[in-house]
């Protein structure tokens, strides 16, 4: 039996997500994301011998991507200025990561499901025979049901993403929202602070999110309404003065919160929102550092409650921290 050739669409197949992913550096993966999940590619073509497939993506003018399968490998062009053979370009990625969701709506989940007729032009124009795929794609398995949990596990914030409560270690399968927040928690190279707020400003409310602390998981509700503001607070009680960092919201200390990667978790009302300004907590960095360098507190104690320092550099201090803050 003749071997079909394998060709740009066998190849488009078969690419992984990671793949995808690790591509380009960071801000050009974002960059092609947005792209995609703007819906910029507007048409493909072949050409005659359908060996070359050609994208036309709308950036700040029209591009041509061509794509072939070049010695065993797909070889992507792009006529953009900042296309060259060694770093692929923004649209590159967004043509990528269309054509992946079109050809296997199974790898990422599509974030813009109302455009079914946009999508269905685009897979008669990607495919031979100008039929869709939904007739040769298997059915769908068990709905995946993904949720992502803020972690406070001794004092460090972390972010984990779950399918059926199993930890996500791949990006199989996630919607590319979620693929672009693992990348972020798994590649050094990239934030999870800053992978985090682009998930929450853009997705905050797509999927379910947790928050679990050493006692307790509970659901939050992505308020970017809510801001959230810091202060230091001294006090001084008989001969030691107690400093603590705090979180305000009009006025009010809040007693009840805790904070993670730059925000802000309101344990009474269960609400997840962004804090606005650290800046309150400078004076309360400074004299937590001065005093764990002077031995009045321990390098490992938890920064967890307020710190308190005796006024007489001579006495012992407690050890201490601050109201629910994480480690730096
Ligand atoms: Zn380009």
């Amino acid at each position: 039996m003749a071997m079909e050739p394998f060709g740009v669409l066998e190849h488009l197949k078969a690419i992984s997500p990671n793949h995808v992913y690790f591509l380009a550096p960071k801000v050009i993966v974002m960059r092609g994301y947005e792209y995609y999940a703007q819906g910029r590619l507007e048409a493909y073509s072949w050409d005659r011998t359908r060996t070359v497939l050609s994208a036309v993506v709308r950036g700040s003018l029209r591009y041509t991507i061509r794509l072939t399968a070049d010695d065993g490998t797909l070889a992507y062009t792009c006529n953009c200025p900042g296309w060259t053979q060694a770093s692929q370009c923004k649209h590159v990625i967004c043509v990528l990561l269309t054509s992946v969701n079109l050809l296997k709506p199974d790898t990422f989940r599509m974030p813009n499901a109302r455009n079914t007729n946009r999508q269905d032009l685009l897979e008669r124009q990607l495919l031979p025979g100008g039929k869709g795929t939904s007739a040769a794609m298997p059915p769908p398995r068990t709905p995946a049901q993904f949720e992502v949990t803020l972690g406070m596990r001794e004092g460090r914030g972390e972010v984990m993403i779950t399918n059926h409560g199993v930890m996500c270690q791949s990006v199989l399968g996630m919607p590319t929202e979620l693929a672009l927040l693992l990348r972020s928690i798994q590649d050094p190279a990239w934030s999870t602070q800053e992978g985090l707020q682009n998930f929450l400003n853009h997705h905050g409310h797509r999927h379910p999110l947790f928050v679990e602390t050493a006692e307790e998981r509970i659901p939050v509700e992505w308020t970017p309404s809510a801001t959230y503001t810091t202060k230091t607070e001294l006090n001084l009680v008989g001969k030691e003065v107690i400093i603590a960092a705090r979180c305000v919201r009009y006025g009010e200390v809040l007693e009840s919160v805790h904070t993670i990667m730059g925000f802000v978790v309101d344990m009474t009302t269960h609400r997840l929102s962004p804090l606005e300004y650290e800046g309150g907590w400078q004076v309360f960095d400074l004299l937590y550092e001065q005093s764990r360098r002077a031995g009045l507190i321990r390098p490992q104690d938890l920064l967890n409650r307020p710190l308190s320092v005796p006024t007489d550099p001579m006495a012992a201090g407690t050890p201490g921290g601050r109201a629910g803050r994480e480690t730096p």
